[in-house]
């Protein structure tokens, strides 16, 4: 092993595997370490979304939503079939399948491009000094003329609802289970709450979400908020708002939950509760004192708009640095990263990060909400659609939601865009299209998209900002 290198990435997830791939096809000899180990007992690249984040839960909602869909809903469409059943060992097997060829896909990428990997953990010293653990536990001194820090985070644990082994968990544990509960409480219905919410409770439990803010996805444009709780009620998940989870106890092989809410203590018993409050940036052991990285108030490694941290040529990436915790968001940031360091130009738009919620229907957006909008006092027009009204939708048998447009009064510029409805996370990736090429409203409606399709919503909705959308009784004749 080389102890010389252009750039030395620390942590595999999509934001360092990112980072080291682009150098090492940059030319740079790159050498990425990573701590963690899969179920095989093997070195698993991919960090948090492949290992227990992005993908397993994905897997996981993919196959329930199959499930729900031949129980309830096929023989709506003229399909009958009986016996529908769940087997949730082959369903984890399953997942761990993915899981475990995307990982290795990882090794074989690094590999293919001549990405030095090194599993174990990494700390970074003073000077661009990296210090290597390796699982066996020899150490050895590192150098590089840059370094990617990308160690990712874990999930926020709250006094009040201390982890057990198999009945107080976190998502990675609510990823595990071996059955399903009758009773399950999630503590938070935020992105991560709800998905794992969705899983259990389209495979049969009863599922009590406990949320301690009064407003539903307070990040989300307030409509679609609104719309989304109405439809997730239907669902049978029971959302409870205003609702401060205060402790949580193992008793007679069930979980006791007590929780305050407008009207006083209450409690809750559940067979399994999951915590789901959020996750902080992990960076246990990483720097040494005199690294020169300094940290925020809430645990964040400090960097500028280019992800450059406080020390000269170490750099930060993904959910250890601000804004929003997303695996597409790091992989940007690492690239730019990568691509700086080999001596280009890029960045990254932090304005066209879009979002995405993998319940069903699926919750989608990017750019401004209409709350953020009013109050900061611009003007602008509002153009929506119903999927009620689109062929496709209505042809699928999937017609909840809508989509939501905002674009500037005066210029027309697309400025946010929100659906709530069947595949919102496909139809997403066409506004941020159109809006990293700062298109108007005017733009997206002179577009022809392929009928039937449901992007024919977005279509309408952007002609709904003008007044004219077809499939929509306008009042207003423009
Ligand atoms: P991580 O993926 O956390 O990777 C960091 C890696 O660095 C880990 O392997 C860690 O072990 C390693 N490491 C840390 N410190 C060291 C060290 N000192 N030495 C060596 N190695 C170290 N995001 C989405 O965009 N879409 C989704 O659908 C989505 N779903 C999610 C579902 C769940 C259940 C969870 C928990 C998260 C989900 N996320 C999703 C979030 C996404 O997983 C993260 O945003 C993303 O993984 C962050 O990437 P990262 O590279 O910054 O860090
Ligand atoms: P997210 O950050 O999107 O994963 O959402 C986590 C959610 O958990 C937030 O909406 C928090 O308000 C919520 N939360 C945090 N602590 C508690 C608690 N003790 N009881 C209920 N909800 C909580």
């Amino acid at each position: 092993m080389s102890e010389n290198y252009d750039v030395i990435v620390i942590g595999a997830g999509p934001a360092g595997y990112h980072a080291a791939i682009r150098c090492a096809q940059l030319g740079l000899e790159t050498a990425c370490i990573d701590k963690s180990i899969g179920k095989s007992g093997d070195p698993a690249y991919g960090g948090t979304c492949l290992n227990w984040g992005c993908i397993p839960s994905k897997a996981l909602l993919d196959a329930s939503h199959k499930f729900e869909d031949a129980q309830k809903h096929f023989s709506e469409i003229g399909i009958n079939v009986s016996g529908v059943e769940v087997d949730v060992a082959a369903m984890m097997a399953r997942k761990d399948q993915v899981v475990q060829g995307l990982t290795s896909g990882v090794a074989g990428l690094f590999k293919g491009n001549g990405v030095t990997d090194l599993p174990g953990r990494g700390k970074l010293l003073a000077g661009c000094q990296v210090e290597y653990t390796s699982h066996g536990g020899e150490q050895q001194i590192l150098e590089a003329e840059h370094v990617i820090l990308a160690p990712g985070s874990v999930p926020v644990e709250i006094d009040p609802a201390p982890l057990t082994d198999h009945l107080i968990v976190d998502s990675t544990g609510a990823l595990e289970f071996q059955s399903v509960p009758e009773r399950l409480g999630v503590i938070g219905a935020g992105v991560i709450g709800l998905e794992l919410g969705s899983v259990w409770n389209r495979l049969g439990s009863e599922v009590v979400l406990l949320e301690a803010l009064e407003e539903f996805l307070p990040m989300a444009d307030e409509r679609i908020a609104r719309d989304s709780l109405k439809l997730f009620a239907n669902q049978g998940l029971d959302i409870r708002l205003g609702t401060r989870v205060i402790g949580a106890k193992v008793d007679a092989g069930a979980v006791l939950v007590s929780y305050q809410d407008g009207d006083g203590e209450h409690s809750l018993e559940v067979d399994k509760l999951i915590v789901a409050v959020g996750r902080r940036p992990y960076t246990e052991d990483l720097l040494s004192p005199d690294c020169g990285v300094n940290l925020d108030e809430r645990g964040f490694l400090c960097v500028n708009d280019l992800c450059a941290t406080d020390a000269p040529r170490v750099y930060a990436v993904g959910d250890v640095v601000r804004g929003p915790m997303l695996a597409h968001k790091g992989m940007e940031e690492g690239i730019m990263v990568a691509e700086r360091i080999a001596g280009q130009k890029p960045s990254v738009n932090y304005d066209c990060v879009p979002s995405v919620i993998y319940t069903h229907p699926e919750v989608a957006w990017v750019g401004k909400t209409e709350q953020e909008l009013k109050a900061s006092g611009d003007t602008y027009n509002v153009g929506t659609f119903p999927f009620a009204a689109s062929g496709r939708a209505l042809a699928a048998n999937d017609t909840g939601g809508m989509v939501k447009i905002l674009a500037d009064a005066e210029s027309d510029r697309v400025l946010g865009v929100h659906v709530v409805g069947p595949q919102a996370s496909e139809l997403i990736a066409q506004a941020v299209i159109a809006m990293e090429f700062d298109a108007c409203a005017e733009d997206l409606g002179l577009t022809m998209f392929a009928h039937p399709t449901l992007g024919e919503a977005v279509h309408e909705a952007a002609l709904g900002v003008a007044g004219h959308a077809i499939h929509m009784v306008n009042r207003k004749k423009r």
